[in-house]
C-alpha cells in the first residue's frame, strides 16, 4: 500500500521524526512528579504533530476522519473530567482495549480492501495486529470488568485450563498462517479475531486479587506492540515508534510491577492467586482480638509520638483523605513530631496512585519515603497510621508461606510501636483475604471512613 502525501515523504518523515522525539522526552518527564505535566504536555504535543502530518495524506476520507475525531474527543474529554482518580485503572483498561481494537480494524480493513495485493511483510504485520489487537480488546474488557467490579475480581479456574488455553492458542496462531497463506480471503481475518477474543478471555480470567496491577500494564504493552505491527501494515514510522514505545514501557512496567510483589510474571500469567480452602477465615482471624479506638483516644496517642508514619492505601483514594491527612501531618509536626509518608509500589489500583494524591495534596517529595527505605526503621515509628491500606500491609505476605499473597512485599506497619489502622470495617481489600494484623496487640482500630476520621482527630488534637 504506497501512500501519497500533499508534501513530500520526507517532510513527513520529518514531522514524523520531531513527533517521536517529542514522545519520549514526553515519557522521560513522567518518571517525576515534578516533571511529569510537562511531559505529559510534551507527548500530547508529539501526538497533535503525528495527526496534522497524517492528515496531509491524500485520499483520505476528510469527513469521516473529522467526525471520528470530533466524536472522539468528546467522550475522552468527558471521560477524563468525569472519571474520577479510584476509577482511573478501569479507564486505563478500557483505553488499552480501544487501542487494540483500533488496531485489529485498521489492519482489517487493509486487510479486506488490499490483502491479494500486498506484500509478505505487511501482510505477516495484519496478522500480528488481528492476534496481539483482539487479544488486547478481550482482555482489556476483563480486566475493566474485574476492577470495576461488573465482575468478580477473583481468579477463574476450572479443570483443563492449561491444556483448553493452549488449544486455543495454537488455534490462534493456525488462524494468523491462514491469513498470511490466504490473503484474499476475509474469513481468514474473522476467524483470527474470534479466536484471538477467545484467548485473550481466557488468558485473563485466571488473573484476580493483587495480580491485577501485572495485567494492565502487560495488556498496555501489547496494545502498543498491536499498534506497532499496525504500524508496518500501513507502512507508518510515527505508528511504528510511538507502539514500539508503548510496548517496551509497558514491559518494562511490567516487570517492575512483578518485583514489586515478588512474584516471576510466569507465576502471574499461571499461577493461581486468590483465598483457597486453606485461607483463614475472618473469624478465626479476628475472633475477640480486634481493638476498636476513638479519635479522642489517638489523640492522646499522638500526644507523646515523637516519630509517625502515614500508610496511605486504596481506602485513602476512595475516601478522597489526602488533603485531611496533610493537615494531619501539619499538625503533628507544628508539635515537633517528624512525620513521613510510606508508600507501597502497589498501593491504591494503579501504578504511582498513592504518589499522584500525596502530590495532589502537597506533600513534600523529601516527606514521601518508598517501602525499601522505611522498612528497616519501622521499630523506631512510635504510631503507624494505615489509612484505607489493607494488603500492602498483611504481615501474612511475609509470615505465611501458605497465603495467597506469601512473598509480596510489605510495609512492615506490624513493627511500629502502635498501630492505628483506619478503615470502614474489617472488609478484605482487593486480595480477598483476612489481616491479622488488625487483630495484633499493638493494634488500635479507627472504624469509619477515612476522610471523617481523620478530620475528627485533627479536630481533637486542635482541641488539645
Ligand atoms: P486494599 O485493596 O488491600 O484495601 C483497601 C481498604 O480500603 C479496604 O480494606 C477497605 O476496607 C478500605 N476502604 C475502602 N473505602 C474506604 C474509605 N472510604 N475509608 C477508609 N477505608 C476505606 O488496598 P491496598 O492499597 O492496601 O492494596 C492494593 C491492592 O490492590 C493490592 O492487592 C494490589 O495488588 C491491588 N491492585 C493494585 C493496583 C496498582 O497498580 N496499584 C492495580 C490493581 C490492583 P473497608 O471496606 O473496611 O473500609
Amino acid at each position: 500500500m504506497d501512500t501519497q502525501f500533499f508534501v513530500s515523504r520526507g517532510w513527513i518523515n520529518l514531522l514524523y521524526l520531531i513527533a517521536s522525539i517529542l514522545f519520549i522526552f514526553g515519557i522521560k518527564g513522567l518518571t517525576h512528579p515534578r516533571t511529569a505535566v510537562r511531559g505529559n504536555m510534551l507527548g500530547a504535543t508529539g501526538m497533535l504533530l503525528a495527526i496534522v502530518a497524517t492528515f496531509l495524506a491524500k485520499g483520505l476520507a476528510f469527513p469521516y476522519v473529522f467526525a471520528a475525531l470530533v466524536l472522539g474527543s468528546l467522550i475522552g474529554a468527558i471521560a477524563a473530567l468525569r472519571v474520577p482518580m479510584t476509577a482511573m485503572p478501569e479507564m486505563v483498561a478500557i483505553f488499552n482495549g480501544f487501542g487494540g481494537a483500533a488496531s485489529t480494524l485498521v489492519a482489517g480493513a487493509v486487510f479486506l480492501k488490499f490483502g491479494a495485493s500486498l506484500a509478505m511483510q505487511p501482510i505477516v504485520a495484519t496478522a500480528a495486529s488481528g492476534l496481539i489487537g483482539t487479544v488486547t480488546l478481550t482482555g482489556s474488557l476483563i480486566a475493566y470488568g474485574k476492577l470495576a467490579e461488573k465482575i468478580g475480581s477473583g481468579a477463574v479456574h476450572f479443570p483443563a485450563q492449561q491444556v483448553l488455553n493452549v488449544i486455543i492458542a495454537i488455534l490462534a496462531f493456525a488462524c494468523a498462517v491462514w491469513v498470511v497463506t490466504a490473503p484474499d480471503n476475509p474469513n481468514a481475518y474473522y476467524a483470527l479475531c474470534a479466536a484471538a477474543a477467545v484467548l485473550g478471555v481466557l488468558l485473563t480470567i485466571p488473573i484476580g486479587g493483587a495480580d491485577m496491577p501485572v495485567v494492565i500494564a502487560l495488556l498496555n504493552s501489547y496494545s502498543g506492540l498491536a499498534a506497532a505491527a499496525t504500524g508496518f501494515v500501513l507502512d507508518n514510522n510515527v505508528l511504528i515508534i510511538a507502539g514500539s514505545l508503548v510496548g517496551a514501557s509497558g514491559l518494562i512496567l511490567t516487570s517492575i510491577m512483578c518485583k514489586a510483589m515478588n512474584r516471576s510474571l510466569a507465576h502471574v500469567l499461571f499461577g493461581k492467586l486468590g483465598p483457597t480452602a486453606d485461607t483463614a477465615s475472618a473469624d478465626e482471624v479476628y475472633a475477640g482480638k480486634v481493638k476498636a479506638t476513638s479519635a479522642e483516644e489517638v489523640a492522646l496517642l499522638f500526644d507523646g509520638a515523637r516519630r509517625a508514619v502515614f500508610v496511605p492505601g486504596y481506602g485513602m483514594a476512595v475516601a478522597q483523605a489526602q488533603h485531611v491527612v496533610r493537615d494531619l501531618g501539619n499538625v503533628l509536626e507544628s508539635r515537633g513530631c517528624q512525620v513521613e509518608y510510606a508508600v507501597h509500589p502497589v498501593a491504591g489500583r494503579m501504578p504511582g496512585h498513592m504518589n499522584v494524591l500525596l502530590a495532589e495534596a502537597d506533600v513534600p517529595y523529601d516527606q514521601l519515603v518508598e517501602m525499601d527505605a522505611i522498612n528497616p526503621t519501622m521499630a523506631t515509628v512510635d504510631v503507624c497510621m494505615v489509612i484505607g491500606a489493607n494488603d500492602v500491609v498483611n504481615p501474612d505476605a511475609r509470615e505465611d508461606p501458605n497465603s495467597p499473597i506469601a512473598g509480596m512485599p510489605i510495609i512492615d506497619v506490624d513493627k511500629a510501636r502502635t498501630v492505628v489502622v483506619v478503615k470502614r470495617s474489617l472488609s478484605p481489600g482487593f486480595a480477598g483475604i483476612p489481616n491479622p494484623l488488625f487483630a495484633m496487640d499493638n493494634t488500635l482500630m479507627l472504624f469509619g471512613d477515612g476522610k471523617k476520621a481523620i478530620q475528627e482527630l485533627v479536630a481533637e488534637l486542635k482541641e488539645a
